[in-house]
């Protein structure tokens, strides 16, 4: 009997105790305190003879009778992966320029500010008449998500040339997602209305309660944007469009968590459908220039420090549930989520384009000179094909660290702009600490509880 490469061993968060994870197969057990010394034991020395549970552990694809057997259940499900994945509707992000008119302490984006071309009829002919031909075959429809900058300005002209653009959307019958700080909102959704726009996600950013968010979410002649924000969102939840609250937190504005989560639900959006109203909590990483690092939690303290919060204020259990890799998808479902090969979409199933013309493999990577991909407006721009290869061929089994990683059917390799900027390659890894996350996404939903 051999162990699964993909077995790992971890400790749930509160009380330490052992639990056992397999992606591949979808199992996972807590073990009991009296068995835990022998499995670890056993774990390490990778000898399974003579081992009580090892029909259990067979059975649960802990272990396999030989490599060929793990070989072939490993084909199997990333072929029902791939199958998935392209049933996905790629998504286009479109820049509709780099201007904001807030003025964030963090915003990632101040080293473009100089370029203050905005989007016009001539760039949206040209967007609409590319990505018709490329990627208006595809079986699934792609939906475009617009961002900025921010997308949605206020001054009139700008207003006039992001309406054509949301009518083409309508023409051409591809969904609209919008990233937005949300300033405009209100004044937005009427034209929404109007046009008939197929809107399938608003994401706004709210920091966190009003005064933390006001402190550092201020508009460039520095009004406070917390209320006006809430009125959008309100206006857009009635109006039926989805709407999902993304706060980048930090140490600075954790505490404020529970305050925003209370006024969410104070004011009703809590008791919208999930397919209605989510909430994601994000991190300020370290994509291009940002704030201060002491200021910024890696990923396994933000989580403790929520867990330790939503323990203290339960309101923030119902404003958001972590996915904690698996975890919330098994409390819902009573099953592990299906094993993830590929985690970054850049370049397959995401492709993003930039107001001067150029195609890039992402958000994270738009305005990236080393990152360009091609044109969308001039024929004549060289297309970066070697690139493209490297991001279409990018997947757990192809970066070398991440086919031999234990914990790499839920982490999926990370983000490929992210392991560029640490290792110089597309192909290597950006890793997670996902055993630490499953221990304490137990401990969150109770998993193993009677
Ligand atoms: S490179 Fe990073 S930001 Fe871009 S699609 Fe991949 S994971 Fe997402
Ligand atoms: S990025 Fe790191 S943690 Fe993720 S699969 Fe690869 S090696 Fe494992």
């Amino acid at each position: 009997m051999i162990t699964s490469k993909y077995t790992f061993l971890t400790n749930k968060y509160s009380s330490g105790d052992t639990i056992i994870v397999n992606y591949l197969s979808g199992s996972i057990d807590l073990v009991e305190k009296d068995d835990a010394d022998e499995l670890k034991s056993r774990f390490q020395s990778k000898n399974w003879d003579g081992y009580k549970y090892s029909d259990y552990f067979l059975d649960r694809g802990y272990v396999f009778d030989s490599e060929e057997d793990e070989l072939e259940k490993i084909r199997e499900k990333y072929l029902e992966f791939s199958q998935e994945y392209e049933k996905t509707p790629t998504q286009l992000i479109f820049s509709t320029s780099f201007i904001c008119n807030f003025a964030c302490k963090y915003c990632f984006q101040e080293e473009y500010q100089n370029s203050k071309k905005v989007i016009d009829n001539e760039i949206t002919d040209a967007f609409f008449s590319y990505v018709n031909k490329r990627f208006g075959n595809e079986s699934v429809k792609p939906y475009i998500t617009i961002f900025g900058g921010e997308p949605l300005l206020g001054g009139e002209s700008y207003k006039k040339s992001i309406l054509y653009f949301l009518q083409k959307s309508v023409e051409f019958k591809y969904p609209i997602a919008i990233v937005t700080n949300g300033y405009e909102l209100i004044n937005y959704i009427p034209e929404f209305q109007k046009l008939g726009v197929d809107i399938k996600e608003i994401q706004v950013t709210v920091d966190g309660d009003r005064e933390h968010h006001n402190s550092r979410r201020i508009t460039k002649t520095g009004t406070p944007s917390f209320d006006r924000i809430m009125d959008g969102i309100d206006d857009a939840l009635r109006a039926g469009y989805r709407i999902n609250i993304r706060s980048i937190v930090d140490k600075e504005n954790i505490n404020s968590l529970p305050g925003l989560a209370q006024y969410v639900k104070d004011r009703g959006f809590l008791d919208y459908p999930k397919t209605k109203f989510e909430s994601t909590l994000g991190r300020n990483y370290e994509l291009h220039t940002c704030q201060k690092t002491d200021k910024l939690y890696d990923r396994y303290n933000m989580w403790t420090e929520f867990f330790e919060l939503a323990k203290e204020f339960p309101v923030l259990k119902e404003y958001h549930q972590p996915q904690f890799h698996g975890m919330r998808y098994l409390s819902e479902n009573g099953d592990l989520p299906f094993p993830i090969f590929d985690g970054c979409p850049a370049g397959k199933k995401e492709w993003a384009f930039d107001i001067h013309g150029y195609v890039y493999g992402c958000t994270a990577s738009v305005g990236v000179e080393k990152f360009r991909l091609g044109s969308y407006i001039n024929p004549d721009e060289p297309v970066n094909e070697e690139q493209i290869r490297e991001w279409s061929t990018r997947d757990v089994l192809t970066i070398p660290e991440c086919s031999k990683c234990p914990v790499s059917l839920s982490c999926g390799g990370g983000c490929g702009v992210l392991a560029y900027n640490e290792h110089g390659k597309i192909h290597s890894p950006n890793c997670r600490p996902v055993a630490d996350l499953v221990g304490i996404g137990v401990d969150y939903y109770g998993i193993g509880e009677e």
